[in-house]
């Protein structure tokens, strides 16, 4: 299959390379150039559980550059960077071009469908984690798994096949029946660690140590909860709550930063706006009160600007 990363950072380059090494012609599109350049120059380093792979040779390109047409095309920017990626690819997007959207956060599906119709779309959650060594090197952990559902469903065979190619490249990919379930309960969960830990300045391990954790935890997951629910979706505090349990975890995720916190870190903007802002927006439109996220938002913005995130 043709394929094409529209994003090609820590995820979307640690994909690519799995779609690549398993048959699949894969392309990069990504605007950091010196990570582009060193892709073309160096070929993609990979680097996972702490061993090097290797460097594979993968073309990578500017996303208004890209020639062709694809079959597959995963966007894998940041959210705030996806409406833009989705204006500088249309013009390799054809009437049967699948695009897989794997962000976090809500909201990506209504930018995406701007550009093309429902039943291209893909929407999906990964427990599939990356990391960036810097520009052309993946450094990454662990294994996963992908959960998809087409946002309106067609029996065209392809989809099938597109399943068959992902899991041939050890992908893990399922069909899923209600996949914003899934995609809100891990908002839910990143709502909670990605915000905290950020602001509190810990990891995943120590915020759960906070003798009254439980407190924090109940305040953003309520609203979480309540917000989804007025959207239509069945959002299950118990689940949320175990998941966020699950990873305090020293020997598991415990020791780990989450992507907010690294961002901040790396004084780059954040996806607060996706999370918690968005928590924030859908309740105001249906009428209910969010005063947890409200505020996280409002510091996590403070934090950016204090840092001259860009
Ligand atoms: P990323 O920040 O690594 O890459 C996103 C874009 O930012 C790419 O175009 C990349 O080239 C660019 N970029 C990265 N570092 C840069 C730098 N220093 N300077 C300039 N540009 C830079 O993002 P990601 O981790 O691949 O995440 C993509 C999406 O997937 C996000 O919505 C994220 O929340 C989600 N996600 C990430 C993980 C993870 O473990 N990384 C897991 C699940 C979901």
């Amino acid at each position: 299959m043709k394929i094409l990363f529209a994003g090609a950072g820590a995820m979307g380059a640690r994909f690519g390379w799995m779609l690549s090494q398993s048959g699949n012609e894969v392309v990069f599109a990504d605007n950091w150039k010196e990570h582009v350049d060193a892709i073309n120059e160096q070929g993609l380093k990979i680097i996972v559980d702490k061993k090097d792979l290797g460097n594979y040779k993968i073309k990578a390109t500017s996303p208004k550059a890209v020639e062709g047409s694809f079959d597959v095309i995963f966007v894998f920017t940041k959210a705030m960077q996806l409406d833009q990626m989705m204006q500088d690819i249309l013009h390799v997007i054809h009437p049967k071009t699948r695009i897989i959207c794997l962000l976090n956060g809500l909201g990506n599906v209504e930018v995406i469908e701007k550009y093309i119709p429902k039943s291209q779309i893909f929407l999906g959650v990964t427990v599939w984690s990356s990391g960036l060594g810097g520009p052309g090197v993946v450094d990454a952990t662990g294994s996963g798994a992908i959960e998809l559902q087409q946002m309106d469903k067609t029996d065209d065979p392809f989809n099938a096949d597109m399943l068959d190619t992902f899991n041939r490249a050890g992908l893990g990919a399922v069909y899923s029946d209600d996949v914003l379930q899934s995609v809100w309960h891990k908002v839910g969960l990143n709502c909670v660690l990605n915000s905290y830990c950020t602001l509190i300045d810990c990891n995943i391990a120590q915020f759960g140590d906070y003798k009254d954790s439980e407190v924090l935890v109940d305040y953003v997951v309520d609203e979480v909860v309540a917000v989804g629910h007025a959207e239509g979706v069945n959002v299950l505090k118990d689940v949320i709550v175990s998941k966020i349990h699950a990873v305090y975890d020293p020997t598991k995720a415990g020791l780990h930063y989450p992507s907010l916190y690294q961002d901040m870190a790396k004084h780059r903007l954040t996806e607060i706006d996706y999370l918690n802002g968005a928590i924030a927006r859908l309740g105001k439109k249906h009428g209910i009160s969010t005063p947890a996220c409200d505020l996280i938002t409002h510091m996590i913005h403070a934090k950016e600007s204090v840092v001259g995130a860009k």
